[in-house]
């Protein structure tokens, strides 16, 4: 018998299946098995009669009627479904924590086999570089940044601009990261976004897959792009998109931030590496007395999904640092007051001197170890 908790999961992959095959029938089996539970389970409130009253009560927040197990990585202050299509926080729970139980055999589930697919893809890259990083450091750190930074910088792509910017790399074949892209239709209006990636049109408006951090996306605004088609365009595949790209905006946008403050104090901030080690953590700061700093930025909106990821950053070898810092956009502080308290409270195998905060706060730190150094002179 399965448990309540997975219902829920259930639920979230029918779903995501039913949007994607257009909202034909029939339902696939996932759902309809979700569905045939939660009608046994709800007392409160009637189950629908029709779809149409279905999609309204898994539109409603979770926490109003939803009569089993939710699990605590999912915030019940939200539906599973937005405007027709599966909501950002759903979205978020299928990309980013279900994929972890993929192998499991009831996920036997195109979908799920899909995203974990996508992402082995990626994985396998990632752990092709870090195989060769003890022989040839250099080479496979400049790949791996290379990869990422496209990743995180072009969620549209051509098999020209792939074979432009890949055709150099040793480690690294251009049809590898073309299969980390899917084909786009051909002569289809598509959208950009800068900060989130492909949007979709609806009802005349633009809308990206987390408004949450990003909603404002009026045609004439400098971030929005139409993109043309051309034959060969693709498109960054949506596991990819939610696990290396989204999270790669604040990494890359903390990065330019201090990259301009080296050039202006090179003398005491000597040195930002991003994602050094392949990646061991994000940022490695080398100031002008010497000392190393150690930075991981998580973008998550819920700090109890974060505290049980959180753990010492890595500091061996030429990774070594003398302060860490596990850095958080400011946006989910400001939506949560108590963000760093729960974080560091639920925080179970984190030294005491890893520091939290915001990435404004992080910032500020920086700019005063420099003022610090420079009047130290
Ligand atoms: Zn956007």
């Amino acid at each position: 018998m399965a448990k309540d908790s997975n219902n829920f999961d259930y639920l979230v992959v029918g779903l995501a299946e039913f949007f994607r095959q257009n909202h034909n029938y029939p339902y696939p089996d996932l759902l309809q098995h979700a569905c045939n539970k939660l009608a046994l389970k709800m007392t409160a409130t009637p189950y629908p009669r029709t779809l149409e009253g279905l999609f309204s009560l898994l539109g409603k927040p979770l926490l109003t009627w939803y009569p089993l197990e939710i699990p605590k990585e999912f915030d019940p202050d939200f539906g599973l479904i937005y405007d027709r299509a599966l909501s950002e926080e759903a979205s978020q729970y299928l990309y980013e924590q279900l994929l972890e139980r993929a192998q499991l055999p009831e996920f036997a589930s195109t979908i799920v086999k899909q995203i974990a697919l996508e992402n082995f893809q990626f994985q396998r890259l990632l752990e092709r570089l870090q195989e060769v990083n003890d022989e040839d450091a250099k080479r496979s750190q400049q790949e791996y940044v290379l990869l990422r930074r496209f990743l995180i910088e072009n969620k549209f792509t051509t098999h020209e601009q792939l074979s432009k910017v890949f055709s150099k790399t040793r480690y690294i074949s251009t049809e590898e990261v073309g299969e980390l892209y899917e084909d786009c239709k051909p002569h289809e209006p598509y959208w950009c976004c800068d900060y989130c990636g492909a949007l979709v049109e609806k009802y005349g408006k633009l809308r990206g897959i987390k408004p949450s951090i990003c909603n404002d996306h009026r045609k004439q605004l400098p971030h929005v792009h139409r993109i043309s088609w051309q034959p060969g365009l693709r498109q960054i595949e949506r596991g990819i998109h939610w696990r290396v790209s989204l999270p790669g905006i604040p990494e890359i946008c903390l990065f330019q931030k201090l990259e301009k403050l080296h050039q202006e104090y090179p003398e005491y901030l000597c040195d930002v590496q991003l994602w050094p080690g392949i990646d061991r953590y994000d940022l490695k700061l080398h100031f002008g007395d010497e000392s190393v700093w150690g930075v991981d930025i998580k973008d998550y909106r819920n700090p109890y999904d974060l505290a049980p990821k959180l753990t010492q950053i890595y500091s061996e070898g030429n990774l070594r640092h003398d302060k860490s810092f596990y850095v958080i956009p400011n946006h989910h502080l400001r939506r949560r007051e108590d963000y760093i308290k729960i974080l560091r409270e639920e925080s179970l195998h984190l030294p005491e001197s890893t520091s939290l905060l915001s990435d404004v706060a992080f910032e500020e730190r920086v700019v005063a170890q420099i003022i610090q150094l420079s009047q130290g002179k």
